[in-house]
Order: structure tokens, then C-alpha cells, then sequence
């Protein structure tokens, strides 16, 4: 992914991944999941954080579910001899070869990737792992209760090793409808006499509805340090740590008088003299333009006692750049670092601010934004 962090690229924000705080955070799901297999979840590039330090922060994984095949391909080349879900399964038949190559491990959500399995074995090829997705309630993917039970026999039949699976839609909130228990009911119901491990819960389920664990759990979000709720109050006593570190530094600094505005459309107006820091931050590096006036930026020795302090953004965020009120850091300086998200602002702070969660925003760090993998 991205450039790689090189010290004669000049324009000074970094991503950092710690693969120290994966590994960190795999330990902690280890801990709430003592009895439960790890599918790591490492879709969409690893949620932005690239694969190569989520196979190096995560090896001691059980498993990576990830989405595309050529993903799976890559962790093979890699060495990866663990097992890997695909969690969407097959996107078209003819992949089917290539998924058995990789062995891969394969989500069924629907009749016609059903029927592709069966066309395949009724050849007499050899039945691998699968992972039959049953809706529950989420009415995303998943075959319904009734066509989930004759899949399933369907399946057994001709060989392949079996695995119950759903999805939780609110694993994340309270009494929203349909909720946890509600969809555990009509996934033991519906897999009662049908003996296979199970595989329910999203990092939300691990961290809060523990009877849910099963065989397998699949984290995401907690692996990357950030929360399934977009709250980072939610984890704040959870014992993640983050695993991106966006930082970058301040490359100018304007005096404003009492009045004068900041950015495209004036939409800041400054109440009394102060200074403004602007740092080489926008949203074509992943920053998000909706980010709100006072969204915390963290600035490294800017404080009067030269300690680090948040500073609020203040204007809108641009292209390259976004602004911020130093009135608080008397010693910031061109030159001084910011993190813009990690171990000092918790990305979902930044996502709070900009109307989203802290998924979103890791998702989409730019790929022009060197990467440090360390
Ligand atoms: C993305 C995904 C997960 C991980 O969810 P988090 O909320 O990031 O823990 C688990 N299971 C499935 C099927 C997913 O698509």
C-alpha cells in the first residue's frame, strides 16, 4: 500500500503501523475468547492499515477473512499456511479452482454459490471448508431458517466440512431492533440437530454479549484499536491500543486580528487576535472534510511547559491542508509534529466530529500518504 515512508519524500505526514499494538490487540481478544478460534478480519486492505503489517502484527492469528481472492493469493505467497475465509465467498463460479489452490475456507450466503458447489463436487473433487451463513435478522447476506437447514443437508451430503455462521446487526447497541438475543435465538433454533461449530461474533459481540462467542470469532475493529460503536468512550477501558498513527507537522503559521476569517468560505472567524497552525493534512490524504470546528489535533511539545496538548481544528479542512487554533501553544513552532489520529486522538474522536465512525476513516487513509510499518 502507499508510498513507502522514505526520508527524501518531503511533504511530512506519515502513517505509522504498530504492529506491536496488533499483536497487543490480538492477546486481548485471546483474553475475552479463551475457548474461540480467531478468524483476524482483514478485508479492505486491512481496514486501510495494508496487508503486509496486519500478516506481520497478526501471524499468530488462526485464521485471516478477508474479500478478494487475490488477497488470499498475496498471504499465500507470503508463506501464510493458516487457514483464510473468504467472507463473502465466490464472486462466479470459475473461482472455485483457484479458492481450493489457495485453500481457502468459503462463506455460502445464497442458493446459486450453493449450486456451485455442488456442480464442482458432483465432478468428484475433493470438499473443503465451509461456512454457511444463515440471515438471522440482519437481512444482509445469509440464506432464511428453512432454505439455510436444506442447504445445509445439501452440502453435508456431498462431503463438504460444515460451519454455522450469521452476522449480528447490533451487536454494537442496546434493545435495537433486531437485537443480539433475538438473532441467537433464530440461529440455535435454526441449527438445532445440525452438529458443526458455530461462528457469530464481530468484535462488538466479543467485547459485550460474551454467551455469543462460538467456535470462531471474527474481530475487525478491535484488532485495528478503534471502537465498534464510533465511541472511543466505549473503549476506553477495554485495554486496545491503536494501531495507525497519522501524524504530520505544521507548516505555517498566521497571525489573525479579531475578525479575520480562515479557509474557503470564511467559515471560521477569529473572536480575538490568535494564531492559526496549518498543517499539511487534508482530505485527499483521508482526513475528513466534514470534521467539525474543534475536532482534537494533537501538537507535540506546544504547550507553555513544552509539553503536547489537542489544539481544535478550526476552519474548513482542504485538499492539502486543514488549520488549527493555537491559541493554547504558545510553543508551537513551524516544524512541530501533529497526530491527527492514534495513541493521543483516538481516531474515533476525529470520527465523531466528522459524522461517522472510526472504521470509515481508517478505511480510507489515501494511498498517497507514505506508510511506516513498524
Ligand atoms: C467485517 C466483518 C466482521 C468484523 O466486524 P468488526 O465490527 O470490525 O469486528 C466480522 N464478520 C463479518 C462477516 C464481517 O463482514
Amino acid at each position: 500500500m502507499g508510498v513507502s515512508a522514505n526520508s527524501l519524500i518531503n511533504r511530512p505526514i506519515l502513517a505509522s503501523i504498530h504492529t506491536e499494538a496488533f499483536r497487543h490487540n490480538l492477546n486481548r481478544v485471546r483474553e475475552l475468547a479463551p475457548e474461540s478460534k480467531i478468524w483476524s478480519v482483514i478485508k479492505a486492505r486491512s481496514y486501510g492499515h495494508g496487508f503486509e503489517a496486519a500478516f506481520k502484527g497478526l501471524e499468530s492469528t488462526d485464521g485471516f477473512a478477508l474479500l478478494d481472492i487475490q488477497d488470499a493469493s498475496w498471504l499465500r505467497g507470503k508463506g501464510w499456511e493458516g487457514r483464510i475465509l473468504l467472507l463473502e465467498g465466490l464472486f462466479h463460479q470459475n473461482e472455485v479452482t483457484l479458492a481450493l489452490e489457495l485453500s481457502c475456507d468459503l462463506v455460502v450466503h445464497c442458493e446459486t454459490q450453493v449450486q456451485w458447489l455442488e456442480d464442482y463436487q458432483t465432478k468428484g473433487r475433493k470438499p473443503f471448508n465451509i461456512f454457511l451463513k444463515m440471515n438471522s435478522g440482519m437481512n444482509r447476506l445469509g440464506l432464511n431458517p428453512d432454505a439455510y437447514r436444506v442447504a445445509f443437508h445439501r452440502l453435508h451430503t456431498l462431503g463438504y466440512h460444515l460451519h454455522h455462521m450469521t452476522h449480528f446487526a447490533n451487536a454494537d447497541q442496546i434493545d435495537q431492533s433486531p437485537t443480539v438475543g433475538e438473532q441467537q435465538e433464530c440461529f440455535e433454533t435454526a441449527i438445532a440437530g445440525l452438529e458443526a461449530p458455530t461462528s457469530l461474533a464481530n468484535s462488538a459481540a466479543i467485547m459485550w454479549h460474551r454467551n455469543t462467542l462460538g467456535d470462531w470469532v471474527r474481530p475487525g475493529i478491535m484488532l485495528y484499536g478503534a471502537s465498534p460503536t464510533g465511541q472511543f468512550n466505549d473503549i476506553a477501558h477495554s485495554h486496545l491500543q491503536a494501531v495507525m498513527h497519522l501524524h504530520s507537522e505544521i507548516i505555517d503559521i498566521q497571525e489573525l486580528r479579531k475578525g479575520d476569517r480562515v479557509g474557503y468560505g470564511g467559515c471560521y472567524e477569529a473572536p480575538e487576535p490568535m494564531r492559526i497552525g496549518v498543517i499539511a493534512c487534508g482530505y485527499a490524504d483521508g482526513y475528513p472534510r466534514q470534521a467539525s470546528d474543534g475536532t482534537p489535533v494533537w501538537v507535540e511539545g506546544g504547550a507553555a511547559n513544552g509539553s503536547g496538548l489537542i489544539c481544535p481544528l478550526v476552519g474548513r479542512v482542504s485538499m492539502d491542508m486543514m488549520t488549527i487554533d493555537l491559541r493554547k501553544a504558545p510553543q508551537a513552532r513551524i516544524g512541530s509534529r501533529v497526530e491527527l489520529w492514534g495513541s493521543q486522538v483516538p481516531v474515533d474522536d476525529v470520527a465523531q466530529k466528522s459524522g461517522t465512525i472510526g472504521y470509515e476513516l481508517l478505511c480510507a487513509l489515501a494511498p498517497r500518504v507514505p506508510v511506516d510499518i513498524k
